[in-house]
């Protein structure tokens, strides 16, 4: 269970979180909203990335401030750009990193990310240079590394912003598959049919909380709004 209670957050001054209070419990979660509406910076928050100025987030009772490590143990995060998580030169050890310092022995962890490697279509990459990967491949690593530390929940931040169509469908048809809690944000909304809530972002501020079909309606009259008074596009 995730929780925010009266979370604020600003960057230099400016605040981009204003006041959000939220229980997450449910198995399938999306969030849209604008560009620069807080999206990132309300996820980050969910795994301790970006601790709030006033309020606070807990993660099954613990306290995001205080308690970073074991929160990020249980909530894995996936970022846009797989660049930003792939660190390792080959496809496994990419993978293992994520286990280190777990008291695992060697085999345990081969075994471990050789099961994700095969689950996740990667297993004939499993030496290659992971940097040779395609667009698809990298993200689909870069899911595979959180997955192989069992997070309870997944926060995935557009993870399918660089993708393909292709490739877009295969990384949401695994994230349905997950039976971990995943909270997604996403410009494609129809990536949300059948999820069990979705959020709708405006400013700092949670402006729609309900299903998807409603939730997506009230981002469309909101963007439609907003668009003939705003010009151009916005950060
Ligand atoms: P979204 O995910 O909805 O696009 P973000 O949470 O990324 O929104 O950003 C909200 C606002 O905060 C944007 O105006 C963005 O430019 C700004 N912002 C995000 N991260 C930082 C940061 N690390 N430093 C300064 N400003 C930031």
């Amino acid at each position: 269970m995730l929780q925010l209670r009266d979370v604020t957050h600003a960057y230099d001054g400016r605040p981009v979180l204003r006041g959000v209070t939220l229980d997450l419990a449910e198995h399938r979660i999306g969030v849209i909203g604008a560009n620069g509406s807080g999206k990132s910076t309300l996820a980050r928050t969910l795994n301790g990335l970006v601790v709030p100025d006033s309020g606070r987030v807990l993660v099954d009772g613990r306290d995001t401030r205080r308690h970073g490590r074991e929160v990020r143990r249980r909530v894995g995060f996936v970022f846009a750009d797989p660049a930003a998580q792939i660190v390792m030169p080959t496809v496994a050890e990419d993978v293992a990193i994520g286990l280190r310092g777990r008291g695992l022995d060697r085999a345990e962890i081969g075994a471990r990310v050789d099961a994700v490697l095969r689950r996740h279509g990667l297993a004939d990459h499993r030496d290659h240079p992971a940097h040779l990967l395609s667009g698809g491949q990298k993200q689909m690593l870069a899911l595979a590394s959180v997955l192989v530390t069992e997070p309870e929940v997944l926060v995935c931040d557009e993870p399918t912003t660089l993708l393909d169509l292709r490739n877009r469908r295969v990384i949401e048809r695994t994230l349905r598959a997950l039976p971990q809690q995943v909270v997604l944000l996403t410009h494609h909304l129809d990536a949300l049919t059948g999820f069990d809530r979705v959020l709708v972002m405006d400013e700092g501020r949670v402006a729609f909380d309900g299903a998807p079909e409603d939730a997506i309606a009230h981002y469309t009259a909101l963007m439609d709004a907003g668009a003939g008074a705003e010009g151009g596009p916005r950060t």
